[in-house]
């Protein structure tokens, strides 16, 4: 399509298309289950922790993957996650619970969550599941609970202040990596305050994208390992944590392009192209723009096993990561969220109004609200796709905006102004896809007492077109007395 504002066109896995190419189908779905709906696919999740698992088995690596439970709420990753051999990384009581419950072993589990309560350190202490700790106050908790208990917990410390760049990477997480060694030698050991908790290993999670800071981070605690091990600390992992990034969009010229507009917009040489023109980041100060685009750099070249491999073969005085970690015999982790999520789910939901607003844009009402596909940065930037119920004779391309049930001005679902083949009808669906990681479930919420979006699994069977098949995700259902699965079948 050509179109005078930007596309950002992204990439579809085969799945979608097949189900975004029969609109009875999707339309009988949002009937059943209300709108929005999320459909998923476990394939694509096991494809991509695959290509994780044979990094590590091309390096020769001891390794441990544990997917971020944090991502995406549905059980069905969990079990997915067990079928390929990954662990599961937890982040509050519940999540650990439900992974115990579903029958997971201890050895893999691992719990990082940022608030340790004490019936969480208890369900993982009791039950031998490694913690990650963060301050000294939960080594005190730990300590307590493990002593009740009589027997020791398994720790590993969480650090942070790793130098990079000349400068200190900051966290508001963990301990300084530069007090990790006294704070062992003064608290671990049989005589000491914390006699109750065995040392196993380290463990850091960075913020931001850099392959550079990662790999001076894992190249800093393997050293600290060494030196720990001459007091007689032994680390037997590295966990590294998760941010591998991915690449949503097709087009590196697209994305480019879409950079230079938005900035030319704010500048008020081109109409706007973002809501209100919304800088998503970028300031217009004195007739030049200021700051960067602060949205997830949805466009990237080097992504997911391709950064990994990075970070893992950087070098640095004592050799590559690769080298010094198999050379101590430590075995590398990972805790990939959004990475692994990637094709794996999709949002979809029905158009209940059109409107002009008083500036002379389309508004299209969506039947779903800002919390049902909301990034942690400024915008999502992918396109969304507009499914016709039905076919109509002339097609006028126009421009809009999507907008969400909450009742706050700035409940808008997309930032951009969005071009179209055509004025969606009432009862249309727009598809966005690729919203599995974080964007249909981190900050969804109930106000207005709206539903939840109803997660379905897309049951694959050949040939898809003679039976589609769709299960509800066990976590979903409220009423434990509901069988397992609802089925719908077209
Ligand atoms: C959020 C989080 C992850 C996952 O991060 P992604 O960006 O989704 O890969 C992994 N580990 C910890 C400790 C986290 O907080």
């Amino acid at each position: 399509m050509k179109s005078k504002i930007p596309v950002l066109t992204p990439k579809v896995s085969e799945w979608m298309t097949e189900l975004m190419n029969n609109p009875c189908l999707l339309a009988k779905l949002i009937e059943e289950y209300g709108s929005p709906v999320n459909i998923h696919q476990t394939q694509p999740f096991i494809e991509n922790a695959k290509k994780y698992q044979q990094v590590f088995w091309d390096l020769g690596l001891e390794h441990r993957i544990y997917f971020a439970r944090k991502a995406n709420k549905c059980t069905s990753f969990i079990e997915a996650a067990a079928q390929v051999n990954l662990g599961v990384d937890t982040a509050s009581y519940n999540e650990l619970k439900e992974c115990l419950d579903a029958g997971m072993e201890a050895d893999d589990l691992v719990v990082t969550a940022a608030i340790k309560t004490e019936k969480l350190i208890r369900l993982a202490i009791k039950t031998g599941v490694l913690i990650i700790l963060d301050n000294s106050d939960e080594c005190q908790i730990a300590q307590k609970v493990a002593s009740e208990l009589q027997i020791s917990a398994k720790i590993g410390l969480r650090v942070s202040g790793f130098e990079y760049q000349g400068n200190r990477l900051y966290s508001r997480f963990g301990f300084d990596i530069r007090q990790v060694k006294n704070f062992l030698q003064e608290n671990f050991g049989p005589t000491r305050a914390f006699n109750q908790l065995t040392y196993t290993g380290l463990h850091f999670h960075l913020n931001g994208y850099s392959t550079g800071a990662r790999a001076a981070a894992l190249n800093q605690c393997l050293l600290l390992s060494q030196e720990l091990f001459e007091l007689g600390f032994e680390t037997s992992f590295i966990d590294i944590g998760g941010g591998f990034l991915m690449n949503y969009l097709q087009s590196k010229e697209e994305w480019e392009h879409f950079k230079v507009k938005l900035q030319s917009a704010l500048k008020g040489e081109i109409e706007p192209i973002t809501y209100q023109n919304d800088g998503l980041g970028y300031k217009l100060i004195e007739g030049a723009i200021h700051g960067d685009l602060s949205t997830y750099p949805y466009f990237n070249e080097l992504y997911q096993e391709k950064f990994l491999v990075e970070i893992l073969n950087t070098r640095f005085g004592n050799g590559s990561n690769v080298e010094t970690a198999r050379s101590l015999g430590i075995e590398l982790r990972m805790e990939p969220g959004r990475s692994l999520l990637d094709q794996a789910g999709m949002t979809v939901a029905r158009v209940n109004f059109r409107k002009k607003d008083l500036d002379g844009n389309w508004l299209i009402g969506l039947e779903m609200n800002m919390t049902q596909m909301q990034s942690s940065s400024a915008d999502f930037l992918l396109d969304p796709f507009l499914i016709p119920m039905e076919e109509t004779e002339e097609k006028v391309p126009v421009e809009v905006y999507f907008t969400g049930a909450y009742c706050l001005e700035r409940d808008v679902l997309l930032k951009r102004r969005i071009p179209l083949m055509q004025l969606p009808q009432v009862g249309d669906l727009v598809v966005f896809v690729n919203t599995a990681g974080y964007m249909m479930h981190f900050f969804e919420s109930e106000a207005h007492l709206f539903d939840l979006a109803a997660n379905l699994f897309y049951i694959r069977n050949s040939p898809p077109e003679e039976n589609y098949e769709f299960l509800e995700d066990k976590g979903a259902l409220k009423d434990p007395s509901v069988s397992n699965y609802m089925l719908a079948k077209h």
